[in-house]
């Protein structure tokens, strides 16, 4: 079985004094690729670093909103001179938070730019929507980008509007949060499999019943076989196809 964790954060603080080491420990498991995303400009250098020393990770680069009123006004320079490096494959994550909240008007400049940015430079986008659904659809459907809306738990037609264009949904073990999964079960079911992909949000979002522990990379294999029992599929079927998509996405060949 081969797993493509689609979304992750090593370069978080959290895996400050280990990172290498848990990464090169993947090499043991059925992890066979990983997106390193990234949230600000703070660690820009630290995810292209992971980039550089680990052959299976791929990277991402850009603002997520939460982190808007930090980022530099030559932030899309250093956007573009970090995409340069060849296994840097997408823009992000970016999109709304209105549970963060920084102000709106400011996350919405920085999510357009960022789209205007992905539009020119025809990369995929990784996109983060925490109680925002109905604003970040109706952006999103002004650029109708490439790629996909990472651990999204809104409503299902409002996914399905997403999907017209040809974007992903990426499930992790938010579906095994008793008081918040039923949003993420819900949209689960009404994904096409050719538009799902999983990933750990690691070190966030641990399953449920270690949810104080710090999650890693090798946790995405609960959120396979979570998808297998709701949908009645074995975990082969949900690992193949994931990582088939998940290659797609980023143009990994
Ligand atoms: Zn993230």
């Amino acid at each position: 079985m081969e797993l493509f964790d689609s979304h992750a954060h090593y370069e978080d603080e959290q895996f400050s004094s280990d990172r290498h080491e848990r990464l090169e420990a993947l090499r043991k498991t059925n992890v066979r690729y990983l997106l390193n995303c990234c949230s600000d400009v703070s660690v820009f250098e630290t995810v292209l670093e992971i980039v550089a020393q680990h052959d299976f990770v791929y990277g991402s680069i850009g603002i997520h909103p939460g982190w808007v009123q930090e980022t530099p006004e030559n932030y899309l320079e250093l956007i573009r001179s970090a995409l340069k490096h060849e296994r840097i494959v997408a823009i992000g994550e970016m999109g709304l938070d209105y549970y963060l909240n920084p102000p709106h008007d400011l996350q919405e400049r920085i999510f357009r730019q960022q789209l205007q940015l992905a539009k020119e430079l025809d990369m995929p986008v990784i996109i983060h929507d925490r109680d925002a659904h109905e604003d970040c659809i109706r952006i999103l459907e002004e650029y109708k980008p490439q790629g996909g809306l990472h651990r999204y738990g809104g409503p299902v037609e409002l996914l399905q509007k997403a999907f017209s264009w040809g974007m992903y949904v990426s499930f992790n073990n938010d579906l095994t949060y008793p008081e918040w999964r039923q949003p993420h079960i819900d949209c689960l079911m009404a994904t096409p499999w050719e538009r799902m992909l999983v990933e750990t949000d690691c070190p966030f979002a641990a399953p449920s019943e270690r949810r104080e522990e710090r999650c890693e990379s090798g946790d995405v294999a609960n959120v396979v076989s979570v998808i297998a029992r709701r949908r009645g599929v074995t975990e082969e079927f949900v690992a193949d196809v994931t990582t088939k998509n998940a290659k797609k996405f980023y143009r990994i060949t």
